[in-house]
């Protein structure tokens, strides 16, 4: 069913515990936890705890939680001391635009320069 739990998906074993993660923030709908191979100083992955593809198709079927996303962005942020500087908020979306892990999930990416347009 959509919105449940898949056997084989890395996110939602580290939702479940079962994959350790360094936790940063955790919500009654979300878990935010810092990226195994960080691309800057701050890069946090803020991820729903039900399971969907994609952040387009979690928007759709449930977007209360895909704000909640989006608030916890900040969150991660003030405590990141990075609110003040800025920071990017990026849902990479099919492979193509380098998505690898399938249930949705939002980059947080602060404390160094950010180019724009990103690569
Ligand atoms: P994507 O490329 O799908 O937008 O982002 C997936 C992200 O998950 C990548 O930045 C990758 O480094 C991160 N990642 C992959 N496996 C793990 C893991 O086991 N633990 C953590 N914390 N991050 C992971
Ligand atoms: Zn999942």
């Amino acid at each position: 069913m959509a919105g449940e739990p898949q056997a084989d998906c890395l996110f939602c074993k580290i939702v479940a515990g079962e994959v350790p993660a360094t936790i940063v923030r955790e919500t009654e709908t979300t878990v935010a936890f810092r990226d195994i191979n960080p691309q800057a100083p701050t890069h946090v992955l803020v991820i729903p705890k039900v399971h969907y593809p994609d952040a387009a198709t979690l928007a759709a079927a449930e977007p209360q939680v895909i704000a909640d996303i989006l608030r916890e962005s900040r969150e991660v942020a003030v405590e990141d001391k990075v609110e003040d500087r800025g920071y990017r908020v990026v849902f990479n979306t099919g492979a193509g635009a380098g998505q690898t892990v399938f249930h949705a999930h939002l980059h947080v990416l602060s404390g160094r320069g950010l180019q724009w347009p990103p690569g």
